[in-house]
This record gives structure tokens, sequence and C-alpha cells, in this order.
């Protein structure tokens, strides 16, 4: 049995990628996969090939997560862009999409592009951004997808995951997708017209890239309401920094319990203002709880 990766799933097509070899076959599942659930791009996949085209999927593995939008199994990393300016960065909109990442079971990571854009000041926000969000726990990587600057980093990073890219419209993420993908995203569509005719692409696809890396062409939410995925009572365990904290009562919602030990640390600055701020927010809490130091 060899093993292979579904990247690209579409009505009755299923591309899947060889680790082996690193070629992609026309995948067909087998009796018994056929009668489980669905493939989807992001499965791993078991089987044997049959001809220089054709792999027989003869075994399906059990998904980590699954996103729906864009639908892909076993998404290890999402990739939310976002930029200081142009558009100007919204740390709501960037505390939603990390809350309801988290929930999907996968390792968001903040990307600033257009880092090339910003004078002195807004530097000084771009690392002060930087801060809250590497204290919180999140890998930060700063971008610019214009001058080529900081990809590598990014590529580095995604070694041998599945990513797929969030952020909202106009920061950058197909032009993050074209340089990490590089050359290869031109191979693939120039092939996709010759074989597939005026057909449209509808279905997902993955891109190989890196060393076995893949990155899904499609993305992920523009902005998000947490609480569309999330119940209200849950937010709390995806701020992962809370996480670190033993309050009094394990399940305080840290808003009016005594000795919670997370607003002690937004207290003592070990937890940041602003992402307290937006906590009390996504679970529509009044803001007067904020401490005096976040006033
Ligand atoms: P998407 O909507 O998130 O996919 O964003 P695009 O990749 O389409 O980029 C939106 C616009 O921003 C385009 O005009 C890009 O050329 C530009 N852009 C993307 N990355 C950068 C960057 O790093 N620096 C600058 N200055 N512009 C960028
Ligand atoms: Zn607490």
């Amino acid at each position: 049995m060899k093993e292979g990766l579904v990247i690209d799933r579409e009505a009755q097509m299923i591309g899947v990628y060889l680790f082996e070899n690193k070629k992609v076959y026309r995948g067909i599942p087998r009796k018994k996969v056929l009668k489980k659930t669905k493939i989807y791009a992001g499965d791993y996949v078991s089987g044997t090939v049959v001809d220089d085209k054709t792999f027989a999927i003869e075994d399906v593995k059990e998904r980590k997560n699954f996103l729906v939008r864009p639908p892909v199994a076993n998404v290890d990393k999402v990739i939310v862009v976002m930029a200081i300016k142009m558009p100007e960065f919204d740390n709501f909109l960037l505390d939603n999409l990390l809350v309801v990442y988290e929930h999907f079971d996968t390792d968001p990571v903040v990307v600033f592009n257009k880092i090339d854009l910003l004078d002195e000041t807004e530097v000084k926000e771009l690392e002060k951004w930087s801060q809250i969000y590497s204290q919180a726990g999140y890998r930060v990587i700063k971008v610019s997808a214009v001058k080529n600057e900081g990809i590598q980093q990014l590529t580095d990073y995604l070694e041998g995951s599945i990513a797929v890219l969030a952020g909202p419209s106009g920061v950058g993420k197909s032009s993050i997708l074209s340089r990490l993908v590089g050359v290869q995203l031109e191979t693939r569509e120039v092939s996709e017209k010759t074989e597939r005719g005026r057909h449209t692409t509808t279905g997902v696809r993955l891109f190989p890239f890196g060393e076995n890396s893949f990155i899904g062409d499609t993305p992920g939410f523009s902005s998000v309401d947490a609480l569309y995925f999330v119940d209200k009572k849950d937010v709390r365990l995806y701020f992962r920094e809370f996480l670190r904290y033993n309050c009094k009562f394990p399940d305080c919602t840290h808003t009016r319990e005594p000795d919670c030990q997370v607003r002690e640390a937004v207290r003592k600055g070990e937890v940041s203002c602003e992402r307290y701020r937006n906590y009390l927010k996504i679970i529509k809490e009044d803001l007067s709880l904020l401490p005096e130091n976040c006033q």
C-alpha cells in the first residue's frame, strides 16, 4: 500500500498526490471506500498505483479536523493574513478569526503583510501588535508579498503541513499564495485548462510547495462572528493565553468570579488589555468589566 494525499476534489474527480514520487494521480475509490463518507481535499489515503495515471484508493485515514470554508480535511495551519494599513488593521476581526480557527483545532499563524507600506509610526504599531500576539502564544510573521520579504520564513514555518489562507479581502492572500507556490501555480493552471477545457473549477485544490507542504487555493473566512461557530461559554477556551491560568473555578468565565487569575494577569499586563477587551466583546459582556489599567 502506498500513501497519498487528496489535493483536488471536484465532482467525480479526485486528485491524489503520491508522497513516494510527488506525482498526481486520478484517484478511484475502491468498493469499501465508496460506501464510506465523502472524500475531501486534505484526506490522507492509502492504496495502489494501477497505472501511471490512476491510483486505487483503498483506505481513507480518520480526519483530525475538517474546515467548512474551504472544505479541507486535516488542516494543520491557518495563515491569518492582516495588514496594518490597506486595509487598516482590525484586531477584533483577527481575534474572531483566531477563536474560530482554534475551535476547528488548527494552529493559526498571524501574518502581517504589506510591511513595505509602513512609515516609522506605523512600524511601531506593527511592533506593538506583533508583541501582543506573540505574547498570546501565536507565531507572528511579517511579510511583504510584493518585495518577497518574509516568504522564506513563512515557507519554513509551514513545512510538512496542510495550510489555508484567511483574512479580509485586499490584504494580499492571493499574492502570498503565488509567492509560496511560485512557478508551480502557473504550470498547474495551464495544465488545468488543457485537461478540462472550459469547465470551471469550483472545488478546493491544495498546491504542493516546499518540502511536502500544501496550501489551499480557496481562502477561508474573510470575516466571521465567532459565536456563529462557538458557544459563548466555550470562547474562553480559544483565547490561548487564558489557558495558562488556574482560576478558582475551573469553568471561570473570567468576568465576575472571585480569584480570577486571568483578570489578575490583565491587571499585571501579562494578558493584553486589547485581547481581553475583545474577549468581552465577543461574549457580549459589559466593557465596564475592564480593569482600571485597561480603561
Ligand atoms: P487578497 O484579496 O487578500 O487575495 O489580496 P491580493 O493578493 O489580491 O492583493 C490586493 C492588493 O494588494 C493587490 O493590488 C496587491 O498587489 C497588493 N499587495 C499584496 N501584497 C502586497 C504587499 O506586500 N505590499 C504591497 N504594497 N501591496 C501588496
Ligand atoms: Zn478566571
